[in-house]
C-alpha cells in the first residue's frame, strides 16, 4: 500500500503548525445512508437509532454538505434582552445554542450518518459478561452517553429498574452502531464543521508560508473555533476577515490548544480508512459502514486539490459561513437568497416613495449619492 502524503501547510515562524497526513491510497469513502430514527426516553437521553446496513449516498459534493453542516450550527451570540432580563447574572457572557434535534435527524437522513467514525469511543461498551460483571452500571452508563444531571440520573436508575433488559441492550446497540447518543452527534458536528473551517484556512495557504500571529489566517482560526467574541471585540468584526487593528489577540497555549484539538477530531473522524493496516475482506466491508458524513468531507478536503472556498452570507439576520461552487454566489441556502431579495426589493420601494412619490428606477449609489 503506497499512502499520499498531504503536506497541509509549512509554516517557519516560532509559532508553526506543520502538518503532515498519510492518507492510504483508499478510493474516496462516500457516506453511509441508513434510516434514522430519534429516541427519546424520559430521563432526557437522546439517541439516533439508524438501521444495521446502508448505502453510499453519492448524490452530494463535499461543499453542499459542509454548507448543510454549518446550518445546523448557530453562530455564538450575546443574550438577548429578554434573556438578560430573566438572567441578569448573566450580562456578559455569551450563549451557544443547542443544536435542534429534528434540523439534525432531517440532515442524516438527506446526507448521510455521522457519529460512527469514532470507534474507542463505542469500544467503551464493548465489556465481556462474566459471573461478577453485569456490563456497565446505571452511572457509567450515564456518564459515557452525557447525561450528567444528578436528578436525571436519578431517573435513569428507576427507569432501568422499571426495564431490566434495556441497559444491556442499548449499551450493545451503542457499541454495534445502531445507536449513537445525541451527544456524541452534537459533538461531532460542532468539530467536524471546526476542523472544516480550519482545513479551508489550510489549503487555500498551501505553498506559503503561514504566520499564527497577527494576521487574516489567525483571524479566521480564531473564527472557526467559536472563540471569536472572547477574543475579537464582538460586532467589530462583520466576518468578512479584512485586517482591523491589533486589538485582538490569542495566547500561545489556546493556539496549541486549537491545533491539538484538531489534529485529535481529524485522527478520529478519519478512523474507518486509517484504523487498521491491514485488511481483509469482511474488514474493508465492516470499516466502510462506518464511514460517515465525517469522514467523507475530511478526506475530501485532504485528498482533492478541488477549490473550496468559505463566504459568507450575506442575509444580515444569518451570517452563516458557506462553501461556493462559483464566486458570485451570495448566500448560504435558497431560503437565504430570497428573503435577501425580498428585502432589497423592499428597500427599493421605500426609496421611491421617499422621492415625492415619484416612481423611481434604482440607481447604483455613485460618490456623491
Ligand atoms: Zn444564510
Amino acid at each position: 500500500m503506497k499512502p499520499i502524503v498531504c503536506i497541509v501547510a509549512f509554516m517557519r515562524t516560532a509559532n508553526s503548525l506543520h502538518l503532515s497526513v498519510t492518507l492510504p491510497t483508499a478510493p474516496l469513502c462516500w457516506p453511509i445512508a441508513k434510516k434514522a430514527k430519534l429516541v427519546e426516553l424520559e430521563f432526557g437521553y437522546r439517541a439516533i437509532s439508524y438501521e444495521m446496513q446502508g448505502l453510499e449516498n453519492r448524490t452530494f459534493k463535499f461543499n453542499e454538505t459542509a454548507t448543510a453542516l454549518g446550518r445546523l450550527i448557530a453562530p455564538i451570540r450575546e443574550l438577548t434582552a429578554t434573556e438578560l432580563k430573566a438572567f441578569p447574572e448573566l450580562e456578559g457572557w455569551f450563549v451557544l445554542d443547542d443544536l435542534d434535534p429534528s434540523k439534525i435527524l432531517d440532515f442524516i437522513n438527506r446526507y448521510g450518518q455521522i457519529g460512527l467514525a469514532d470507534y474507542n469511543r463505542r469500544d467503551k461498551f464493548n465489556l465481556p459478561m462474566t459471573k461478577t460483571s453485569r456490563g456497565l452500571s446505571v452511572e457509567q452508563f450515564c456518564s459515557l452517553v452525557g447525561v450528567i444531571d444528578t436528578s436525571q440520573i436519578q431517573k435513569a436508575k428507576i427507569y432501568f429498574k422499571k426495564n431490566p433488559d434495556d441497559l444491556m441492550k442499548r449499551t450493545m446497540r451503542i457499541f454495534w452502531g445502531t445507536e449513537v447518543p445525541m451527544a456524541w452527534i452534537e459533538k461531532d458536528i460542532r468539530q467536524l464543521f471546526r476542523c472544516v473551517r480550519i482545513l479551508e484556512i489550510l489549503k487555500k495557504k498551501k505553498s506559503q508560508s503561514f504566520n499564527l500571529e497577527q494576521s487574516p489566517e489567525l483571524r479566521r482560526l480564531i473564527h472557526a473555533s467559536d472563540k471569536t467574541p472572547f477574543i475579537i471585540p464582538f460586532g467589530k468584526d462583520p466576518g468578512n476577515f479584512r485586517p482591523l487593528d491589533s486589538k485582538w489577540n490569542l495566547p500561545q497555549m489556546h493556539r496549541k490548544t486549537l491545533v491539538d484539538e484538531f489534529n485529535t477530531n481529524v485522527n478520529r473522524f478519519l478512523q474507518p480508512i486509517t484504523r487498521y493496516p491491514i485488511h481483509t475482506e469482511e474488514l474493508v466491508a465492516r470499516n466502510l459502514q462506518n464511514c460517515g458524513i465525517e469522514t467523507f468531507l475530511i478526506q475530501s478536503l485532504l485528498a482533492t486539490d478541488t477549490q473550496f472556498r468559505e463566504g459568507f452570507c450575506r442575509r444580515p439576520s444569518c451570517r452563516r459561513p458557506f462553501y461556493k461552487q462559483r464566486s458570485t454566489k451570495e448566500c448560504c441556502s435558497d431560503q437565504c437568497a430570497t428573503a435577501l431579495r425580498v428585502k432589497k426589493l423592499r428597500g427599493n420601494k421605500k426609496v421611491s416613495v421617499q422621492k415625492n412619490g415619484k416612481k423611481m428606477t434604482p440607481v447604483k449609489k455613485g460618490k456623491n449619492g
